[in-house]
Parts: C-alpha cells; structure tokens; sequence
C-alpha cells in the first residue's frame, strides 16, 4: 500500500505530518461532574463503593467527600449520539487519507488512562484531542495497516490537567477472503463397515433391507452382529415394504455444513415392520412435518457415489 506520491511526501509522511496536530477545537463538558451521572454509571458497572454516593461514608474516607469513579472519564465530555457542529475535524481528514490507501477498517487497540487528581461534583471538564504518532505500516493478523495514536488531555476550569488518555486504533486494509469453492462439497459418508455392508448393498439396488435374527426371527436396526433377544450370531436380512410414520423428528437450522439444505429434517422413522431408522423427511414444508405422519421411502442419488434412502410423505 506504501507508495510515492506525485513527486510528493510519501504517504507515511503525509501521514506523520498529522503528528501533533490538534484534532479539534477543545470541547467543554455539556455538565459539571454530577453525582445523577455518576449514580447511573456505578449501578449499571455494580461498584457499589460508597465514596461515589454516600455522602457521610465519603467525608470520612481518605477524599474527604464524594469523588466521581476516575473510570468514568470519558462519560464527562463524551458528545452524545449526534454530535453537534459539522466542521471536519484533523481527525477525519486523516481517517479519509487512509481509506483513500485502501485502509478502509478500523478496530479499537488500546486504551491507557492516567488520573492525576479526583474529579468532584461541579468540576467542570474540558478535553482536547491531540493526534500522538502514526505508525509505518504494520502486518497484523486482521490484515496491513497504521496504528494511530491520540492523547486526549482532561483540564479542570482552571486550566489544570487533571487526567490524560492515550487512545490508539488500527486502521487496516481487509485480508481479502478466501473465494469459496464453487463446487459444494460431498454429503459427508455414512460409517460403512462389515457389519451394516449387506444393508448398504441393499440401498444401492433399490431396496431396504431389515436384519432378522436366524434363530428367533426378531427385526432389528441398526445392523449388529449378534441379536439382542437371544443372543444368536445368526442372521438374514428381509425387505422392508418402505412405509412408516414419523415416529420423532428435529429440524435443523444451524450449525450448517454446506453439503446439505436448510432447515433440515431429520426423522426417526418407524417402518411398518416395527424397527426405527433415521433419515431425512423431504417434499415437504418442515413445518408441515408432525409425529405421526404417514411416510414413505424414496432412493435418491445425492450425488455420484451416494445413494440414500430418504422418506417423503405417504399415502
Ligand atoms: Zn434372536
């Protein structure tokens, strides 16, 4: 982004050239230091300290009477949401110099304050911004940028500096995103194993198969070796008439992985056979889907390699 300018000031030093300029007129606080502002400000942080709102407590401290949280600096001089006056401040000729370079976001770095007396109701502040330094062009993990540095300067009605604040942002240029890939990526791959293979092959010819004990004639699913109710290791396999209800179902609407369509039905299915599976309910509004709900399968190719048995509704 660095470069020479016209036979002019690099831009790093158009930059520094707004090292030490005043950002702005110096901008007197709307109030005095008041103990309403400070009463919302310890609620709303829960410090309940009673130096900020008990007046006896805090005759008998260490400050001899009410002071304001020095935290709250910033509260005393802020503008307000629509600040008033529409003359450009230093500050933004400098902000539109760095968009002008492709500087265009900005993030919060530091903030360091410095309190040099306690601030009592009725002080009245003023504050008058200063741009500190520019920094040459850093690498950041957010992307190239400058930091720019600005010390506000807090003085009472007597013209005494009673805090400082060095505040410092980023502006930086955007890492460009990775493009996303125009191919969507694969449905993610059903465990596959020796014992669910038959049920699989099954899927690829167009039927659904249900494991059936050799010995007690017992249904079941997921495939498994040995059968829960009498513990026989022998088995076959019958077809399945496809139909079934929807015995339970969620619809997914986030996290999302891109091989798939949101929201997401997914169903346990009850086959008319008695065993339950779980599967996508599709061909329908999700919020149309209710237990109960008659289903039917249908074998659909997701993609070149997959074929899954899905459930749309049924008669
Ligand atoms: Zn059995």
């Amino acid at each position: 982004m660095t470069g020479v300018v016209e036979g002019e000031a690099t831009f790093l030093e158009q930059l520094q050239a707004f090292e030490g300029r005043q950002v702005g007129p110096t901008t007197r606080a709307p109030e005095p230091v008041n103990t309403a502002m400070i009463r919302h400000w310890v609620e709303a942080v829960g410090d309940d300290n009673p130096v900020y709102l008990d007046p006896e407590a805090a005759a008998a401290s260490v400050h001899g009477g009410i002071i304001a949280p020095p935290t709250m600096l910033q509260a005393w001089t802020m503008q307000g949401l629509r600040p008033k006056g529409g003359s450009r401040s230093v500050q933004d000729e400098l902000m539109r110099l760095l968009d002008s370079a492709g500087f265009t976001s900005v993030v919060a770095t530091n903030c360091e304050q410095e309190y040099f007396q306690d601030l009592r109701p009725g002080d009245h502040l003023a504050v008058t911004s200063t741009i500190e330094s520019v920094s040459p062009e850093k690498s950041t993990a957010l992307g190239t940028g400058h930091f720019v540095t600005t010390r506000q300067t807090y003085t009472d009605e007597s013209g005494e500096v009673v805090a400082t604040m060095l505040f410092r942002i980023l502006k930086f240029a955007p890492r460009v995103a990775e493009p996303e890939p125009s191919a969507r990526p694969p449905r993610p791959r059903p465990p596959m194993t020796r014992d669910n293979a038959f049920w699989w092959e099954g899927v690829k010819a167009g039927k659904l198969l249900i494991q059936r004990c050799g010995s007690c004639g017992t249904l079941r699913h997921p495939p498994r070796p040995m059968c829960p109710r009498c513990r026989s290791l022998e088995w076959d396999a019958v077809p399945a008439s496809g139909k079934g209800t929807v015995h339970s179902f969620v619809v997914s609407h986030h996290p999302q992985v891109p091989a798939f369509d949101y929201p997401l039905v997914i169903g346990l299915i009850e086959l008319e056979e008695g065993t339950r599976l779980v599967s996508n309910v599709i061909d329908i509004e999700p919020a149309d889907v209710h237990v109960g709900m008659p289903v039917e399968v249908v074998f659909e190719a997701v993609d070149d390699e997959l074929t899954l048995p899905l459930f749309r509704p049924g008669a």
